[in-house]
């Protein structure tokens, strides 16, 4: 199995610079040797957190981690409610498990102010929602991560991200962050953009498109009990109301959202198809790993060149 994104790099033979791959392969497989087979930092003790960033500073200078921010917020009536979570996890246990990289834990909680009216939802205000971005940021600095691959599950969480790595500005100084996941939803371009849009409808909170999408991962995750529950919950034409992105969630009234969508999805979930689901998780999951690569490559090339 390939451990790290350099190694997949050397799988091409055309590269000129085999040899002196194959020396850092060689030093990180020294790196890590006495951890265990796993980058997720929960499970991991404190001394082999550090062991990973010190060896991986020393062979390149830079530390690349994975987080996952993700919400517990109404997705309408075939939706569980942890779904923004189980996105975020699912996309960061892939690129620590395809890339190597330390994983940090998903916070399953974000900002869905707007959704409150719907019970099970549990929102952050904003200032706690800035907060769990800052102290993340912090904390991820401060013990030597210097590239941060940051999967927003929930597009709520995006703002107060962004508003985090510019309001800490010198403090995290030398931490790079790269925040893909959420535009990837809404792309337009490629097959992707075409099976996401093939649904006669928006692609917006918790319509047909991200409820395949949805399917798909609990599939993955052994939560085929859970999409039986949930897709035998019966929706009735009246149920159903359209709406694009971001409509509703104007000025975050919890009461006026509710009004507009009563059954809680912008979309028709009864068109969910998990086949197509499953294919636009492959292409999104090809994409977030090309992005990854892309993000780390101006490091690598930094590094060649010393
Ligand atoms: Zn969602």
């Amino acid at each position: 199995m390939m451990r790290g994104f350099w190694m997949m790099k050397m799988n091409r033979t055309t590269c000129p610079c085999a040899k002196l791959r194959k020396a850092r392969q060689t030093k990180r497989r020294r790196t890590l040797s006495n951890l265990r087979n796993t980058t997720v930092t929960g499970r991991m003790s404190w001394g082999e957190v550090e062991a990973v960033i010190r060896g991986d500073k020393q062979a390149y200078g830079s530390c690349f981690a994975v987080w996952g921010w993700g919400s517990q917020e109404q997705h309408g009536p075939r939706m569980p409610l942890d779904t923004d979570a189980l996105i975020a996890e699912h996309f960061a246990q892939l690129i620590a498990r395809e890339r190597h990289v330390l994983q940090f834990p998903t916070v399953p909680i974000g900002m869905s102010r707007h959704h409150e009216a719907f019970p099970g939802t549990v929102s952050l205000s904003q200032e706690a929602a800035y907060g769990v971005a800052a102290s993340v940021l912090r904390s991820l600095h401060r013990m030597g991560v210097t590239h941060l691959f940051a999967l927003m599950g929930h597009g709520g969480n995006v703002n107060p991200f962004h508003a985090a790595v510019q309001g800490l500005g010198k403090e995290i100084a030398g931490l790079t962050v790269c925040e893909p996941l959420d535009a990837l939803f809404y792309t337009t371009e490629g097959e992707l953009g075409e099976l996401l849009n093939s649904f006669g409808e928006t692609v917006s909170h918790a319509g047909a498109a991200e409820c395949s999408i949805i399917y798909a991962i609990m599939d993955d995750h052994e939560r085929r009990v859970d999409i039986a529950d949930l897709n035998a919950v019966k929706i009735t034409d009246d149920m159903v109301t359209l709406g694009g992105h971001g409509v509703g969630t104007q000025g975050g009234n919890p009461e006026a959202f509710r009004q507009m969508f009563p059954y809680g999805s912008k979309g028709d979930q009864r068109k969910s198809d998990t086949t197509r689901g499953r294919r636009m998780l492959h292409l999104m999951e090809q994409a977030l790993l090309a992005k990854f690569d892309e993000f780390v490559t101006p490091t690598l090339a930094t590094t060649r060149r010393q």
